[in-house]
């Protein structure tokens, strides 16, 4: 999916969190969202989710509203992230998977190849508070994109995974965008920045300060 934003303003209370926001990422590339805690980037990730509504400007989803968009087609992962801990992992991971619009049996199926490719298979019936963080994180994961979204927004998707288990994450986001998804990815990593980001845009004091292309921008700071 192509996605824009045009002039997105959100103010709280005595607070301006987003001044005439708009960016755009293309279909099919990893858009990094980068900037300090309080920039703004939650703020601009719940609304172009539509869990909080701007003051004013648009969200643009493939030329259309964001509201024609089905809300299923856009994968969230939040920055905090929750699972029900007394749930066994394969009941939740279905639970979620059913959520999102699955069928009992494709929700099934999906999780067979996630949690394979995962190599989490034996924790299939322990329950969720056994699960380290990281663990914890590849189920959330799963349950972001088993339900094969055309836009996935992943909020500091790498952090609480030790080297090995990121770089399992970002090999799988790397594979989403050869699959032709449009990722939106808000971290703080500049390494993974520099290693998967097609576009960024750097967002200070609810403004964005720089966007472009990554090789265009390191070759001109
Ligand atoms: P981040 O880790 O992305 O910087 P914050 O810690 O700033 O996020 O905020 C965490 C959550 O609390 C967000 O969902 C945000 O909407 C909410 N929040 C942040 N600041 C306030 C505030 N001053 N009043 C109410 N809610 C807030
Ligand atoms: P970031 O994700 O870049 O850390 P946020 O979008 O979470 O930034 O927050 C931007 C600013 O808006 C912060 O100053 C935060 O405290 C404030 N804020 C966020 N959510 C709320 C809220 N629900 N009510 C009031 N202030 C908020």
């Amino acid at each position: 999916m192509y996605l824009k934003t045009n002039n997105v303003v959100k103010q709280y209370a005595n607070h301006l969190a987003l001044n005439k926001v708009s960016i755009e990422v293309p279909k099919g590339t990893i858009f990094g969202l980068l900037g300090p805690n309080g920039a703004g980037k939650t703020t601009l990730i719940r609304i172009i989710t539509r869990i909080t509504a701007p003051d004013s400007g648009e969200v643009w989803i493939d030329g259309r509203p964001a509201s024609d968009t089905n809300v299923t087609d856009i994968g969230y992962l939040p920055e905090e992230r929750g699972l029900y801990k007394k749930m066994k992992v394969g009941e939740q991971a279905m639970y979620l998977a059913q959520l999102r619009g699955l069928s009992r049996q494709d929700a099934h199926r999906q999780l067979m190849i996630w949690f394979k490719r995962f190599d989490i298979m034996d924790w299939y019936n322990r329950k969720v508070e056994e699960l380290s963080k990281g663990m914890q994180q590849k189920v959330q994961f799963i349950s972001t994109v088993i339900h094969n979204p055309g836009l996935l927004i992943l909020d500091e998707p790498f952090s609480g995974f030790d080297p090995v288990n990121a770089d399992i994450i970002k090999n799988e986001v790397l594979r989403l965008r050869e699959q032709g998804k449009t990722i939106i990815l808000s971290t703080h990593n500049m390494e993974s920045v520099e290693t998967l980001c097609d576009n960024i845009a750097l967002i200070n004091k609810a403004q964005v300060v720089l966007q472009g292309n990554v090789f265009d921008i390191r070759k001109q700071h």
